[in-house]
């Protein structure tokens, strides 16, 4: 009996609160595990067991997967689908109410996070992964399209913005692919792409302030960044054009054109001179 016939069979009601739309495509399924570039060494931390099909597709390739699932009601579906699998553990829990330190107890030592996320909390999962964990190597999800094309986004273009560059702080984001919603079941109203977050070494900036430059940089999109920074950051204006010209750009540039390097450099050229 395939997944989708058992599901259909044991009257499992899809609950849209939890974001419960599924991939049975074994295609698509491999091609994530492949973008993750899992291996037998890997310990993967999946968000979002569901029916357990991309579960089953990481647990072919990883060492072990630990899987969390807020929702009793998959239990029989997940007996039924990881059945013969010896090295996946499902935890029946909110994996943000759990925290971090649970995850990591659990993957014991370094891990991928491979998942098809839930994505009324994608930006909370992310972000809660990226800034907490130690022992996290990549984020490797299937999110919404439009937030996809968002992380992975170059400066000066229209979807490069405040999560481009919250996310970049602590990794290399990449688009791997695009999903059409035709393969999710049931089907819902957005197309999907997959994000691939290599973590970095971490940049020797303050997280809080770098935060807060950032927000003033796109506090106001049609202006230019002398202003946006005097008025964000409560410095003159003659201040403002002094950091910018100490970056090398010209007084004309907007917050959008700026690198995440730019950004960082910024970030010590206020504190130096606000602390
Ligand atoms: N991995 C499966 C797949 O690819 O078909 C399911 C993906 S589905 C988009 C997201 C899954 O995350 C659902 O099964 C949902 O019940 C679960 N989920 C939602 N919120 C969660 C949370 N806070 N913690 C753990 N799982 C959650």
């Amino acid at each position: 009996m395939t997944i989708n016939d058992f599901l259909r069979e044991s009257g499992f009601k899809f609950n849209k609160k939890f974001g419960q739309n599924f991939i049975t495509d074994t295609n698509l399924l491999d091609a994530i595990v492949a973008d993750a570039g899992v291996t037998e060494n890997d310990t993967v931390i999946e968000i979002g067991t569901g029916a357990g099909t991309l579960t089953r597709a990481i647990a072919q390739k990883a060492k072990k997967v630990v899987s969390f699932e807020i929702d009793q009601n998959l239990r029989p579906v997940l007996d039924f689908s990881l059945k013969g699998l010896n090295n996946v553990e499902v935890v029946f829990a909110d994996v943000l109410s759990c925290g971090i330190k649970k995850v990591e107890s659990l993957a014991e030592g370094s891990y991928k996070v491979v998942a098809n996320l839930p994505y009324y909390i994608t930006t909370p999962i992310l972000m809660e992964f990226l800034e907490n964990s130690e022992n996290l190597t990549s984020m490797t999800v299937m999110i919404q399209k439009e937030v996809a094309l968002r992380l992975a986004a170059s400066p000066a273009t229209k979807d490069y913005g405040r999560i481009t560059l919250a996310v970049e702080f602590f990794g290399n984001a990449s688009l791997t692919r695009t999903v059409s919603r035709k393969m999710f079941v049931p089907q819902p109203n957005v197309d999907s792409a997959i994000v691939r977050i290599d973590k970095n070494p971490r940049f020797d900036t303050d997280r809080k302030l770098f935060s807060k430059v950032v927000k003033a940089a796109f506090s106001m999109r049609r202006k230019v960044l002398t202003t946006c920074l005097a008025s964000g950051l409560n410095v003159s204006k003659e201040k403002a054009a002094e950091f910018i010209s100490a970056l090398g750009k010209p007084l004309t540039v907007r917050g959008e054109e700026l690198s995440i390097h730019d950004f960082v450099r910024l970030t010590e050229l206020y504190k130096n001179d606000a602390f």
